[in-house]
């Protein structure tokens, strides 16, 4: 199942306690920076990074075919994998 959090930070941090294996994907709406994350990636506990931020449209889901499909829904293929906690591509 796909969640979707926006201004919803303890329910976000909630979810992120209770799936820690799971993906989070930040939609920013441009390609650049619309990143898939792994729920432990370092880049969404940072409170200095803009990938923290829960006021970002953020889908999260422990499956991960799932959340990628409901990416692909969202952009297309305009979208990554973020580079820190995804080896390659
Ligand atoms: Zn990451």
């Amino acid at each position: 199942m796909v969640e979707h959090f926006k201004n919803k930070e303890a329910e976000y941090e909630a979810w992120l306690q209770e799936n820690s294996t799971g993906f989070v994907f930040n939609y920013f709406g441009t390609a650049a920076n619309n990143k898939l994350h792994h729920a432990r990636c370092g880049q969404l506990f940072r409170k200095d990074n803009v990938d923290s931020r829960t006021t970002l449209d953020k889908y999260c889901s422990d499956n991960y075919a799932e959340l990628e499909a409901k990416v692909i829904s969202l952009c297309d293929d305009k979208w990554s994998k973020c580079g820190l906690c995804y080896k390659s591509g």
